[in-house]
């Protein structure tokens, strides 16, 4: 018999467990430990709740979770309710899918003025990330501003522009829902350091803008190299740049009051405002001979009063765990980190790839542990046994999948209509569900 415990429970989690269950079988217990009673990391917390049709992939996680050889073992803090050198004691490997929560840093005067929000704040405050469900962002100016040019930008400024009619059939957490249908927002500016060529968005995503209710999105032709350069681009990117091109060819329209601005070439020097963020400093680039952003020297200045910086993400380091500062996630080699210690999906490679990126990378994981203790072999460690009773003395209160499924149901049935669900967003109110005093 083999133990397994996977740290976090989002897809990284998952596809490593759904590949551990296939390849041993009976002949393994995977506990799956998340911190929260809640499971699913990304596709809960960082999903954006007007992409339910991403958010179905949960149903393939529950399959794993209802195997006879998975737990999940919620509300269980690894590095404070237990450690992972105690993990790493009672199972035969702990396999780290803790994702890449927190923020880079801009690193420009006036990031920490109030008003400037990373994504991470921005997308778990409308996503109901009990982290992040004070985060109260400002949306009593007209403009706001959103820095960076990848996928994340794209779902910040979709949802400041979309009206309350289209947030039906998501699940946006109700505080979030309300704030922005009180919201004065009417321009959201997208300032990427490059150019069109260079973004980091996908064309399902930026064709997404081209249907909103109430909000244009505008682009400067004059930003584009000579359409002939865009043959040298990969299909997917050939397709973005169409759509980037399509919205520069059409003019805003008059009955939409909201404007999404691409400004491209525009790097953020600084963040101003009297005790507050008022305006962003920007200084115009161009691309040198390595595709890198460089300043020409000159300024401007964007009105903003909420600013969400969305320009990727890193994992934080763990006590005794090797890590990559240059990268931001865990140092590994394909996924093994030491002895008995791996790690997967965005801890393991950075934050790149789509949701189902993560699959192959937790069957690779899976397939190095295999390697190392072959489908069958004993390795003597006590597993999940052991983990209940360390948790049991230290009055910890594990959920199970079961109580999962519980939760789910009230936030169900507490839904407005045409949402599938009202997220709560406390632990305490999670556990109050099940009865339990926290
Ligand atoms: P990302 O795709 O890496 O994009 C980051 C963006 O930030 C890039 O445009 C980058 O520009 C810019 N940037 C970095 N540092 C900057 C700085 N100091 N100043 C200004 N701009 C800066 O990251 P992400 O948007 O966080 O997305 C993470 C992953 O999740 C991606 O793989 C994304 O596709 C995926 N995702 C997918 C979906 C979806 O499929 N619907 C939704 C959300 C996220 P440079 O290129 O110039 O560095």
């Amino acid at each position: 018999m083999r133990h397994f415990a996977i740290v976090g429970s989002g897809p990284a989690g998952f596809y490593t467990a759904e590949a551990l269950a296939k390849d041993y079988g009976e002949n393994a217990r995977i506990d799956i430990i998340d911190r929260y009673a809640v499971p699913y990391g990304l596709i809960r917390f960082g999903v954006a709740p007007d992409h339910q049709s991403l958010k179905a992939v949960a149903k393939r996680y529950d399959k794993v979770a209802e195997s006879d050889n998975v737990r999940l073992v919620g509300n269980v803090t690894v590095g404070s309710d237990v450690g992972i050198e105690e993990l790493a004691a009672i199972y035969d490997a702990v396999i780290l899918a803790i994702g890449a929560p927190h923020d880079r840093k801009l690193g420009i005067p006036g990031e920490d003025l109030p008003g400037v929000v990373g994504s991470a704040g921005f997308v778990g405050w409308y996503n109901g990330h009990p982290d992040f469900a004070h985060l109260d962002p400002p949306l009593d100016g007209t403009h706001a501003a959103v820095i960076g040019n990848g996928n994340v930008a794209l779902d910040c400024a979709r949802i400041l522009s979309k009206t309350r009619d289209e947030f039906q059939g998501s699940d946006i957490v109700g505080h979030a829902f309300d704030a922005l249908d009180r919201a004065a927002t009417r321009t959201v500016t997208i300032f990427g350091r490059r150019g069109p060529h260079q973004i980091a968005m996908t064309p399902k995503e930026l064709g997404e803008l081209g249907h909103l209710q109430a909000a244009s999105p505008i682009v400067d032709p004059a930003d584009f190299p000579p359409l002939e350069a865009d043959e040298a681009l990969e299909p997917g990117q050939r397709k973005s740049i169409t759509i980037l091109r399509e919205f520069a060819a059409t003019a805003p329209d008059p009955a939409k009051p909201k404007q999404m601005i691409f400004d491209f070439f525009a790097k953020p020097l600084r963040i101003e405002g009297e005790g507050r963020a008022e305006r962003v400093i920007v200084e115009r680039t161009r691309l040198d001979d390595g595709g890198r952003a460089v300043g020409t020297g000159e300024t401007y200045e964007v009105p903003a009063s909420l600013v969400v910086s969305a320009i990727g993400y890193s994992t934080p380091p763990m006590p005794g765990v090797a890590y990559d500062e240059a990268h931001g996630h865990f140092l590994n080699d394909h996924g093994q980190i030491s002895d008995q210690l791996y790690c997967v999906g965005w801890a393991r490679r950075g934050p790149t790839g789509t949701i189902g990126t993560n699959r192959p990378d937790g069957y690779e994981v899976a397939a190095q542990v295999k390697a190392a203790m072959p489908p069958g072999s004993d390795g003597g460690k006590a597993g999940g046994e052991a983990l209940d009773a360390m948790l049991r003395e230290r009055g910890v209160e594990a959920t199970s999948f079961d109580d999962w499924r519980a939760i789910e149901r009230a936030e169900e049935a507490q839904a407005r209509p045409g949402s599938p669900r009202e997220k709560f967003v406390r632990p305490d109110e999670w556990l109050k569900v099940l009865g339990r005093p926290g």
